[in-house]
């Protein structure tokens, strides 16, 4: 693989609504794109950082400077070499810059799409994922009870049998119970973001309370470094104490294992630094008997169809919160993905399987910089 040009494109795009998290509230959602053009042809990455570095320490203007002042270099500069065998070896050059995991997952999305759309494979296909479609899901921000029960009915409405509500301490039995009581078949999972806190005696009895109701999961009660309070949930809750923000690495994924930190994890592409780190994650986590939820990350359509792929794997038991572009973007900047019979379809066409509306990505642009071999 021989790459001539990388293009880095920032778009400014609306969400359809904002998304209220116990770290904020998601109101914009700006998107950089990477399109690599190789001997091969050319493909499209999506950078999944968010505005502001609330939920991982990446946001998207910086992964946009490290992109193009550091990774990007590293695959066109001087000293590296003239072809690649793969994409996984161009990939691997990134190494040399610590951390970045979303803005280096971009890249390797692009550099995947180019190499499996030459090969005539989807993405879907080269990772051995079978499941034709992958069952949706849907996330409620935090709200007064009545509009979280207001928006969930017309979720459920609209198809969805799989909901997350985000929740904070003194914002969370309420709405929660109240979701139980009103949906008592749909499959529901409280998502904290890290917000609950074990000497804090009143979150210990809202996790409590939270236990009983049923549901799925809780995810990521406790902060991303308390694996020991973590473990101590896990043997108290009856629900799966599934981890999200903790795991970032698989080294953080054997550490939680062995501090028997969780029942489950929340595999996120673009947070372990791209689709192969996933799939180790995925592997790892079936090796050791945890269950596993595919997770979004506000994406627009290019990365919601390789996380749609990722999550198309045997592992994922638990409900993921993917949805049809429809609740995030109006238009997507690719055909969009809708839900059928409380699905998604997996993409099966070569590459990631979707293109860029180029009238949709145009009209977004603020900024586009294309850079060649120095
Ligand atoms: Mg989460």
């Amino acid at each position: 693989m021989r790459i001539r040009t990388v293009e880095l494109r920032r778009l400014e795009l609306e969400l359809v609504s904002p998304l209220a998290t116990a770290n904020g509230t998601h109101e914009r959602r700006p998107v950089v794109l990477v399109h690599v053009e190789t001997e091969r042809g050319g493909g499209d990455g999506e950078c999944d950082a968010l505005a502001e570095p609330n939920y991982t320490d990446e946001c998207a203007d910086g992964a946009e400077a490290v992109l193009a002042e550091h990774l990007i270099p590293l695959l066109l500069g001087d000293g590296r070499p003239a072809e690649f065998g793969s994409a996984e070896d161009a990939i691997a050059l990134l190494d040399a810059v610590p951390g970045n995991p979303m803005a280096k997952a971009a890249l390797e999305m692009a550099l995947l799409d180019a190499e499996l759309r030459s090969a005539g494979q989807s993405l879907a296909a080269s990772l051995g994922a079978t499941r034709p479609t992958i069952p949706a899901g849907a996330t409620l921000g935090m709200g007064a009870t009545s509009s979280v029960i207001a928006a969930a009915r017309s979720t459920v409405a609209a198809g969805y049998r799989r909901l997350k509500l985000k929740v904070a301490p003194g914002r969370d039995v309420v709405p929660l119970a109240a979701l139980r009581s009103e949906f008592p078949d749909v499959i529901l999972v409280a998502d904290a973001n890290c917000s609950y806190d074990l000497s804090d005696t009143g979150h210990r009895a809202a996790l409590r309370a939270i236990d009983a109701l049923g549901l799925a999961a809780i995810e990521q009660p406790l902060d991303r470094r308390d694996l020991a309070g973590s473990a101590r949930l896990v043997a108290e809750c009856a629900t799966p104490v599934v981890l999200d923000e903790a795991i970032d690495s698989l080294a953080a994924l054997e550490a939680a294992l062995r501090a028997r930190a969780c029942a489950g994890v929340v595999v996120k592409p673009a947070r372990l630094g791209g689709i192969a780190a996933a799939v180790r994650v995925h592997d790892a986590c079936v090796a050791a008997g945890m269950h596993l939820s595919i997770g979004g990350m506000l994406e627009a359509g290019l990365a919601r169809a390789a996380t749609i792929a990722v999550g198309a794997l045997d592992g994922f038991d638990l409900p993921g919160d993917l949805g049809a572009s429809s609740r995030y973007f109006r238009p997507d900047i690719t055909a969009p993905h809708e839900l059928v019979d409380g699905g998604l379809r997996v993409p099966a066409s070569p590459g990631l399987g979707v293109a860029l509306d180029a009238a949709v990505v145009e009209a977004a642009t603020a900024r586009c910089r294309v850079f060649g071999p120095s």
